[in-house]
């Protein structure tokens, strides 16, 4: 029911003309993969534009890009089945908000996906659980599928409140969202970003756990619209992943794909994360 996401989240790296040389060159090298995989199901997915179809792994990959580099980035991958969408807007739309993005620009310019409340957008840009449940529905009213960030620091992890802190993150987040649209759900553990220090597949699991089962509470007013979105709403986990231990952590019943920083940079190190194996 759900696909598995591979989403690179190249926070303020990457001008624009190494934006361009790296998703041609993924493109590229994608086509010439040819991939051996035991998943059940697999589905044809054109990478690299019309008439280069290959068999892949049933995944979506979206590139999280700056956004200076968005219309590169929309340039680059025209004609692909890879998506890409912006890390950050504002709650509005427009008007006088001096060095903000908006989400509208982006969707005029092709993008599919917003990252809404990463942690570093909460601790160094002050950004509140209030902020994020405002630009999820104007992401969402612009008909483009926001990806909410949830996450406990070290200091809750070890205080016991995991499950209060993701929960409450998520709900804010979901307050105000349209009913029916799609929206992702990315588990960071902050304690995990960019640290190099990556969840236990096991912790990670049982955190994407709490998380569904917040999301069928918060699904609707009924038993079948709380499982459909329960069932149907991806989490992905994120938080130094590598291909090191990626196919552990992709093993989980409940980790639906990737958010990756560190490790999306680097073209070799993201195209072995998009060809993970899951079984
Ligand atoms: C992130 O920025 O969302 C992230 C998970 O970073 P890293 O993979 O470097 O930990």
């Amino acid at each position: 029911m759900r696909s598995f996401v591979v989403a690179a989240n190249w926070k303020m790296h990457k001008s624009p003309s190494e934006t361009v040389e790296y998703l041609k060159s993924f493109l590229n090298k994608m086509n010439k993969v040819s991939l051996t995989t035991s998943l059940d199901h697999e589905v044809a997915i054109t990478f690299g534009g019309p008439g280069e179809s290959q068999k892949y792994l049933d995944k979506k990959v979206i590139f999280f890009v700056p956004a200076v580099d968005a219309f590169v980035a929309s340039e680059a991958l025209k004609g692909s089945a890879i998506e890409w969408g912006a890390q950050n807007c504002y709650h509005e739309q427009s008007g006088a908000y001096t060095g903000e993005n908006s989400a509208a620009v982006m969707a005029e310019l092709g993008a599919g996906y917003v990252l809404v409340g990463h942690s570093e957008r909460r601790s160094i840009f002050r950004e509140t659980d209030e902020d994020t449940g405002k630009k999820l529905r104007l992401i969402q009213e612009l008909n483009l599928t926001p990806m909410l960030c949830v996450g406990e620091s070290l200091e809750e992890r070890e205080k016991g409140i995991t499950s209060e802190v993701i929960i409450r993150q998520l709900r804010a987040g979901l307050e105000s969202r349209i009913p029916h649209k799609a929206v992702m759900i990315a588990y960071e553990p902050v304690w995990a970003i960019g640290t190099g220090k990556v969840a236990t597949p096991e912790q990670a699991n049982e955190a994407h756990q709490i998380l569904r089962a917040a999301l069928f509470e918060i699904g609707g007013d009924n038993q079948a619209d709380k499982t459909h979105f329960a069932q149907s709403t991806p989490i992905l986990y994120g938080g130094s992943v590598k291909p090191e231990n990626a196919r552990a952590l992709s093993h989980q019943p409940e980790i639906d794909g990737f958010l990756v920083g560190g490790a999306s940079l680097d073209l070799s190190s993201f195209m072995a994360l998009c060809q993970v194996e899951r079984e």
